[in-house]
């Protein structure tokens, strides 16, 4: 697949994510940092890291599989920090592959069900398969609940997938933790402060 974004390019979206200082950098660079030759990447890396021992990622669509089943298996898991930074390299795995109607379908799609609805705005985009990637039937249905914005079962969910919103839908808006995204947490809802 010819590359669908020049170094250059590359690089200014790169400063863009930095820029904008949100914590979905770490996704976001995650995806576009080994898009880069040594040359491009240098200015972000730290100095320790020393050209022969940099690999450049060509072949986008291969992570971006790899990062779509990782998003989906933090999904189903409620890991809702974890699912944010894979989704947030989903996206931009889909920017580098050229892709911005799928991009901009990951953003109409929101956040909700620690970001279930985005991971299918992206598989759809690219034609993937999504639910029946996962073999546990009862998995496959929690997914293709929680991808329609609802809660993980019919009964409701204790761990809080429909509740739990780390960002809005807009890609420039500012997440508000209300608390820290504990991956073990599993009962108490959050603390309601309004300060
Ligand atoms: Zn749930």
């Amino acid at each position: 697949m010819p590359a669908a974004r020049s170094q250059e390019q590359i690089v200014a979206r790169l400063r863009e994510v930095h820029a904008d200082g949100k914590d979905l950098l770490a996704g976001q660079e995650e995806a576009l940092l080994p898009a880069l030759d040594f040359d491009h990447a240098r200015p972000f890396l730290p100095s320790t890291v020393r050209r022969n021992r940099w690999r450049q990622q060509r072949d986008h669509e291969s992570r971006a599989r790899t990062y779509q089943v990782l998003a989906i298996s933090e999904i189903l898991n409620h890991r809702a920090a974890q699912a944010r930074h894979a989704v947030a390299a989903l996206a931009e795995l889909a920017w580098l592959l050229g892709r911005d109607d799928v991009t901009a379908a990951m953003d109409t799609a929101g956040w909700l069900s620690c970001g279930a609805p985005r991971v299918k705005a992206f598989t759809d985009g690219f034609g993937w398969r999504f639910a029946d990637t996962v073999e546990d039937l009862e998995s496959r249905h929690m997914l293709i609940r929680m991808a329609a914005g609802q809660r993980c079962h019919p009964d409701g969910c204790r761990r809080g997938c429909a509740d739990r919103h780390p960002a809005s839908g807009q890609r420039g808006a500012a997440p508000t933790p209300r608390t820290p995204a504990h991956p073990k947490r599993r009962s108490t809802p959050p603390p309601s402060k309004n300060a």
